[in-house]
């Protein structure tokens, strides 16, 4: 009996397992490709997730394979300057290539001890009251406690749990590919620049190794949006849009990609659960979709390690969709709103003129760039200070670093006061008496995803606090 079964080892899928395994939790991870796929999506991390990173001590081995770009612009791509006074120490993008973010999480992964098996295809699955029973496409059966569906927005374990996936279906298409061009570049960018006027989803993107990363709308939207599109589509559609196809020859990948909007009905069906893509899918307007998958993980590893160690509350594991079902529903609207705001009819160019003036209000810009960077995310944890069911930024302590003390994924209480305790709780929670100048209450009870859970002074409530994300007292 294997203690979780991940099938899909993307992003989602190796940052869950690593989350698992902090807590010594046996996890395999299935994943259906036999290699790394080259396929490029996903350019860069936003600052939640730049965080996420920081609090496990990985972020020093993705610093310097990225670049730092400075924050604005995310929304709807309307240009403007970084808001002042973000809550993040991380307030940039950290550009990096996906099958990069990938393979340093896939890394991670395996130095914690998960096993990953590669060509392994999930095709069918049961559960009963014990355990999951799997069925991968070579015959194998696999046994495990729990599954987590981390296989992407086609994902098979959703469709064999038979649970919906409403929204809206993909009205547009858009052609993506890293090739060569014989075009020089200051044409390019002077015919770039002109198209761009009147149509957003074309772009062609310098790589700097003599490729070119070219996205281009489709004509149509295709019945199989596995089967990439050939060299001759994409000449085709950049002479229909641009007026010339740049001469572009040899890609080393070419894909696309749609507009579909998605919300799983449900994250949990008994012991099987999902997480990222196969839980949501939406337009890449905004760099979102990768970041709000490592997010899903950050908040399900520690809970579902809770229910297989066995000293979960009841509730905690079904906390994960009540918390991160609204933030993908949150993501889905403002991706559907920014792809009205890119849209080249009068109408919605109004729409976007009349953002960009109202972005410019300092609060309405910080608003946007904190819903499209993660760092807004509030879980509803019942009433209390507006601290309660944030992100607690990284601060400086007498000695070191909040987000130092956060590595083991453990829970955490920062005590300014000296005074309080967590005594009974000592095999889920560190205490950390210490002070900083940049916190302004006298202790946080931070859950493992660096949520906070409780702020004040008084121990009566903290121990009222305590059971509710770490189980019952241990004498
Ligand atoms: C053009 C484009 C640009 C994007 N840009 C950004 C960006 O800048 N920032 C951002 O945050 N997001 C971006 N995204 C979104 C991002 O790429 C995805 O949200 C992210 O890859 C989701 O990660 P995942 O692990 O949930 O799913 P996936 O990356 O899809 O991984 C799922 C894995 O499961 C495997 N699998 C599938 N079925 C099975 C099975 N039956 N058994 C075993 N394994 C299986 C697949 O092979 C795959 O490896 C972009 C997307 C596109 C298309």
């Amino acid at each position: 009996m294997i203690d979780v079964i991940i099938a899909g080892g993307g992003p989602t899928g190796v940052m869950l397992a690593s989350e698992l395994r902090l807590h010594g939790v046996g996890v395999l991870v299935l994943e259906k490709d036999a290699e790394p796929t080259r396929v490029v999506r996903a350019l860069g991390l936003h600052a939640r997730s730049i965080e996420v990173l920081d609090q496990r001590g990985l972020l020093e081995r993705f610093l310097p394979l990225g670049q730092q770009h400075p924050l604005g612009g995310f929304f709807a791509g309307i240009r403007k300057p970084r808001p002042k006074r973000l809550d993040t120490a991380h307030p940039y993008v950290l550009g990096m290539p996906q099958p990069v973010i990938d393979r340093l999480l896939t890394e991670r992964a395996l130095e914690l001890g998960a096993e990953i098996r590669r060509g392994g295809e999930l095709t069918e699955l049961s559960q009963d009251e014990e355990g999951v029973s799997a069925e991968l496409a070579d015959g194998t059966r696999l046994r495990a406690r729990y599954l987590v569906g981390c296989d992407g927005g086609r994902s098979t374990v959703r469709k064999l749990l038979g649970v919906g996936f409403p929204g809206e279906a993909a009205t547009a298409e858009t052609l993506l590919g890293e090739m060569e061009i014989t075009e020089d570049w200051e044409t390019v960018a002077a015919i770039m620049a002109e198209v761009r006027k009147t149509q957003l989803r074309f772009g062609v993107m310098p790589l700097g190794d003599g490729a070119y990363r070219v996205g281009v709308p489709a004509a149509g939207v295709a019945e199989d949006r596995t089967v990439p599109p050939t060299l001759e589509e994409v000449r085709q559609q950049l002479r229909a849009i641009a007026g010339t196809d740049f001469g572009v020859h040899s890609p080393r990948w070419l894909s696309r990609f749609g507009d579909a909007t998605r919300l799983a009905e449900r994250y949990r069906t008994g012991r099987v659960l999902l997480a990222g893509d196969a839980a949501h899918i939406h337009p890449p307007n905004g760099g979102q979709g990768l970041n709000l998958g490592l997010q899903d993980a950050f908040n399900l590893g520690w809970k579902l390690a809770a229910a297989v160690n066995g000293w979960g509350p009841e509730d905690l594991l079904d906390s994960y969709q009540a918390e991160r079902r609204p933030v993908a529903a949150d993501v889905l609207a403002n991706t559907r709103a920014q792809m009205e705001l890119i849209l080249t009819e009068p109408g919605p160019q109004a729409a976007r003129r009349l953002v960009s003036e109202l972005m410019d209000f300092e609060e309405v810009n910080r608003y946007l760039t904190e819903k499209v960077t993660g760092i807004g995310v509030r879980y509803d944890f019942g009433p209390g200070p507006e601290l309660i069911g944030r992100h607690l930024r990284d601060v400086g302590l007498k000695q070191g670093r909040l987000y130092g003390l956060l590595h083991g994924g453990r829970g955490l209480l920062l005590d300014q006061t000296g005074g309080l305790s967590v005594a009974g709780w000592a095999g889920q929670v560190d205490y950390v008496a210490d002070v900083s100048d940049e916190l302004d209450v006298p202790a946080v009870l931070l859950r493992p995803d660096g949520h906070v859970a409780w702020a004040g002074d008084d121990q009566g409530e903290l121990l009222g606090q305590l059971p509710r994300w770490f189980g019952a007292a241990v004498r």
